[in-house]
């Protein structure tokens, strides 16, 4: 979408913001326009769901709390038509389940309220910068243990079952599977996947590990190709 024709001119991206509070909105609305974004904004869960699809959008910023359906449920349905949309999620303070859930219903990041705009530009300057990085690996196909990712589709297939990955966890399996059976820090992790002036926690990493086991590994509890290494990161066994 950001290419423009014979890469002349770039098209702007647009970011849409599906929240309620109309404060936020339009504090939301004013930075992201001053940075060139093109927004757009719905306080509805299911017309975001519909806007996603039929406008479309270069990233989702979506809050969890709206008045008709819940975040979770838009996640799951923009991430059911599109598996690679970035979608940022707006959580309140200190609740780590919702976090963890959504991330596991498809968000590729989430922001805690109350969140600094700077911090949520930052967030998505680092998912475009990854977009539009030049993959190290190129074979379409990684194969893990009993389980394909066609990195170009971002799906995972294990067992006759196929599955969509997140463009974070298609990251995150490329940079591992580069390094096969060597360490990789959760700094570099952090670093390379997230953009080092995005500000995600070690912790962002390990809930993402969490998710990637659960779709990778045979018993996600015994890991067998994902493997901690405890006090720096993680190794990936074939
Ligand atoms: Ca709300």
């Amino acid at each position: 979408m950001s290419q423009g024709t014979n890469g002349a001119v770039q098209q702007r991206k647009r970011i849409l913001i599906v929240e309620d509070e109309p404060d936020i909105v339009r504090g939301l609305t004013d930075a992201l326009e001053f940075e060139g974004f093109e927004v757009v904004s719905t306080g509805q869960g299911r017309e975001g769901v519909r806007m996603a699809r039929d406008r479309g959008a270069d990233c989702v910023i979506l809050d969890l709390m709206l008045p008709d359906i819940n975040g979770y449920q838009v996640c799951e349905e923009i991430r059911a038509a599109n598996p690679v949309l970035p979608i940022i999620i707006l959580t309140a303070r200190g609740q780590e389940s919702d976090k963890i859930r959504g991330l596991e219903v498809g968000a590729d990041d989430y922001v805690t309220k109350p969140f600094s705009v700077g911090e949520l530009l930052a967030r998505i300057k680092a998912i475009f910068r990854r977009l539009h990085k030049v993959p190290a690996i190129h074979d379409e196909v990684i194969r893990i243990g009993a389980c394909e990712v066609d990195v170009k589709k971002h799906t995972l297939t294990r067992s006759r079952k196929t599955q969509p990955l997140t463009f974070y966890e298609v990251e995150l399996i490329k940079l591992l599977a580069e390094r096969v059976d060597q360490p990789v820090s959760r700094d570099e992790i952090l670093d390379k996947i997230w953009g080092i002036d995005a500000h995600p926690t070690n912790r962002t990493v390990d809930n993402f590990i969490v998710k990637l086991r659960k779709k990778l590994e045979e018993d996600h509890k015994i890991p067998q190709h994902i493997l901690t290494v405890y006090g720096f990161g993680y190794k990936l066994v074939r």
